[in-house]
């Protein structure tokens, strides 16, 4: 029997912390996140009503504290000082947040000024993840991004000067039109602001998005060949430039990995708030209604805003750590895998996709880069 693990020790004392905030100014045509623009939402409902879902789980996990706090979404940073503020008080009311180890929050350039970030660092915030994507305009252009190369070339020096200890930065490659020199500049331009973290995304054309039209009809291309020239050449410039390749996609310089993602890959509890945001806790996930009306109406009569429930086996667990473990450079105990699966991970191996050392089967730059088919195969 392999063995059947989520590999950190589960500490029945934390949970990491997810708020999704859906609002954005404009909608990529490339998102499929669960994002709207702000229309006529009751700004004020929308906090309430994550005032108390936070209230119904802080009495249901009253013994959790909280690891990990990311604000993700959407644009977090679009809210104003005034909201966040009513968010960030109702969030420390409900939860202990006195032995938070790293706290998240997504933005976008062209969302803050000096006076705003500074606001970041009061809340508390020591991590801020950029949506840069592109240092080249007319990519942006095509990515629907609302800042320019200007705009986000300011940001990382606002943050510095805020006081927020940890940026990171991400990028997008294989975006229609981008060449291999733009995506050079890109990465160059991103490495001179000296961030802590860079993460560099394969763009994937999904379900209900702009761009799927667009890849159905055969106007967008995904070629696996270009793909691999994208990825290498980040590899090459962003480890020369001294950041580690910790996870197929994600780069940190040295104690700057994110804690909130790593508890994530290794399968700790979350508890995510607002809606369409997924938990997982003991053995059962869940998934927050997908529609903000509904999510506001939905936690003001019962409390949360569940509406997919299952109960994960520990077999679930095991597939699911095996997917994203072997994301990362640590990779993951031969013993998980069965006999059979033994002997797939064995040719993967022997074909230079990955090795073996000291027990743990770990992808190579270049099965990094195959990852999905790798998981597949094996399991
Ligand atoms: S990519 Fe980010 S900014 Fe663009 S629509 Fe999605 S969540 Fe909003």
């Amino acid at each position: 029997m392999p063995e059947s693990v989520r590999f950190s020790t589960l500490n029945p004392h934390f949970v990491q912390l997810y708020l999704h905030i859906p609002f954005c100014h404009r909608i990529c045509p490339y998102c499929s996140f669960y994002k709207h623009t702000p229309g006529n939402t009751d700004m004020r409902a929308f906090i309430r009503a994550i005032g108390d879902e936070a209230e119904f789980y802080a009495e249901k996990f009253p013994s959790r504290k909280i690891n990990t706090l990311y604000l993700g979404g959407g644009t977090p940073s679009m809210l104003s000082r005034t909201l966040l503020g009513e968010l960030h008080a109702k969030l420390s009311e409900r939860f202990d947040l006195s032995e938070l180890k790293e706290f998240t929050f997504e933005a976008n350039p062209a969302t803050f000024d000096l006076k705003k970030a500074q606001f970041f660092a009061e809340l508390g915030i020591s991590r801020i993840s950029l949506g840069i994507q592109s240092f080249d305009n007319s990519v942006l252009k095509t990515l629907g991004r609302e800042h320019s190369r200007e705009d986000a070339q300011q940001t990382v020096p606002i943050l510095r000067e805020a006081g927020i200890s940890e940026v990171n930065i991400d990028l997008m490659f294989s975006i229609p039109g981008q060449s291999l020199d733009s995506w050079r500049d890109t990465l160059e331009s991103a490495i001179a602001l000296q961030p802590d973290h860079i993460s560099a995304y394969n763009l994937t054309y999904e379900e209900d998005t702009e761009f799927i039209k667009k890849y159905t009809t055969g106007e967008y291309v995904d070629d696996p060949d270009e793909n691999a020239k994208f990825f290498h050449l980040a590899h090459q410039l962003l480890t020369e430039a001294g950041f580690d390749h910790y996870e197929t996609s994600n780069y940190a310089k040295t104690g700057a990995k994110s804690t909130h993602n790593k508890s994530y890959w290794q399968g700790d509890e979350y508890l995510g708030l607002g809606p369409s945001a997924v938990s997982t806790i003991h053995d059962t996930r869940w998934k927050n209604v997908p529609d903000t009306a509904t999510y506001i109406r939905q936690i003001s009569s019962v409390g949360h805003a569940q509406t997919e429930i299952e109960n994960l086996t520990a077999e679930d667990f095991r597939i699911e750590r095996i997917a994203l473990m072997l994301r990362t450079t640590e990779g993951l105990p031969v013993s998980v895998f069965t006999e059979p699966e033994i002997k797939r991970v064995h040719i993967i191996v022997s074909e230079g996709l990955a090795i073996i050392t000291d027990g743990n089967f770990i992808l190579t730059p270049k099965g990094s880069l195959l990852v999905d088919s790798i998981v597949e195969h094996i399991l």
